[in-house]
Parts: structure tokens; C-alpha cells; sequence
């Protein structure tokens, strides 16, 4: 997931998808609501994946999906559905800044001056933005598979953004852009990602809800 990024966002064309009806019935299958007019969208030259949390759009990279197959592509869509589904857009901003808030009214009550401890509190702030981050990226994974029961097309997705990972970094395709690596923080690599679907499919507190 990255966040809401729609610059030339093809919404007509979307050839790159190669079943948008067995797409739109895992939707419905895991009680997702997209936007009714615009559910997806394809950017063109993108190796990313976007939703928009408010509209309920979600946005593929052409250049992603032109490299999967159709289970591949049901896979990354139900990944991104995930997060509409659980809401971790909404639940890493209310805890991260609700520790936020705590963090600093504790410090600025007995230790620090004021300032200090809203700068302070930033500590706290990022590494619980950061932790539930890759917690919602597991999750994410672990829910997307228990939908389309298809383990393998997952691991097959996962190795080939491994693999894209690994050209743009070596310069073979351009490089990542600024949300793509502020993305990069937010989400596990993509070995332990590969090795947690492979090895523990049901841990408990990935399936909470
Ligand atoms: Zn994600």
C-alpha cells in the first residue's frame, strides 16, 4: 500500500487488469466497498500499488500488473483490500498519535518543559507508525490468502516485487519514487514476508478480527 497518489491516473482503460469481474466478485466476497463509479484505476509506468481511503479507490501500476498472471493480480488486489477491509489506514493514525499524545502529556506533566516533550513524543510517534505498519503489511498477506485460499499465486506475487525490487535498485528500471520509499519503511521485506506466508499461515494475532 502506499498512500493516495492519483496523478495521471488512467480510470476507462484498464487492460492491464485480466479479470476485473473475478476482481470485483472478491470484493463483494470479503465484504469491501469500493467507489461505485471509479473502483479502479491504473497508473501508467508504475510498479506500485495505491488505494485512496476515502474514495475507496484503488490504483495498480500498469507496469506491475502487465508482469502477473490473473491469480497474481487477484492476490495483489486482495492484499490492497485488506487494508480497506481492517481500516489500518484509520487505526495506524489513531494509535500512533493517541501514544503520541500520552507520550507527551506524561513527559510534559513531570520531566520536560512543554516543548521538549511534544519534540520527544515524536520518538515514540514513528516507531509505533513504523511497527503497526508492517503488522498491517502481515496482516494485509495472511487475510488476502485466507480469501482467495491460492498460497501459491501470493508467493509467486511476492517473488516477483522481490525481483522488481531488485532491478530498480540495481538501476536496471528507474528508480524508486519518494512514496515508493517512504513505503519501503512501512512494509516488511519482502523475504520475511515470503517466509511468513510460507511457513506460518494462521498465527493468531495476524487473524484478530
Ligand atoms: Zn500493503
Amino acid at each position: 500500500m502506499i498512500f493516495i497518489d492519483e496523478k495521471n491516473v488512467e480510470w476507462q482503460n484498464l487492460k492491464a487488469m485480466k479479470n476485473i469481474a473475478a476482481i470485483k466478485d472478491l470484493a463483494n466476497n470479503m465484504k469491501v466497498k469500493l467507489d461505485e463509479e471509479k473502483p479502479f484505476g491504473i497508473k501508467p509506468d508504475w510498479y506500485s500499488t495505491s488505494i485512496n481511503v476515502y474514495k475507496k479507490h484503488v490504483i495498480f501500476g500498469e507496469t506491475l500488473l502487465d508482469d502477473l498472471n490473473e491469480d497474481e493480480q487477484k492476490n495483489l488486489a486482495a492484499h490492497e483490500f485488506s487494508h480497506l477491509k481492517y481500516h489500518h489506514f484509520y487505526w495506524i493514525i489513531i494509535v500512533s498519535f493517541g501514544i503520541y499524545a500520552i507520550v507527551s502529556l506524561v513527559l510534559a506533566k513531570y520531566v520536560f518543559p512543554n516543548e521538549l516533550s511534544l519534540f520527544i513524543g515524536l520518538i515514540p510517534l514513528f516507531a509505533m507508525f513504523i511497527m503497526i505498519g508492517k503488522w498491517q503489511e502481515y496482516q494485509a498477506d495472511m487475510k488476502a490468502v485466507s480469501f482467495t485460499k491460492d498460497k501459491k499465486s501470493m508467493l509467486s506475487l511476492l517473488d516477483k516485487l522481490y525481483q522488481m525490487k531488485t532491478k530498480q535498485d540495481a538501476g536496471k528500471l528507474p528508480p524508486p519514487t519518494i512514496m515508493e520509499r517512504v513505503s519501503r519503511i512501512l512494509h516488511p521485506s519482502l523475504v520475511n514476508r515470503i517466509r511468513r506466508i510460507e511457513k506460518q499461515p494462521n498465527l493468531w494475532f495476524l487473524n484478530p478480527f
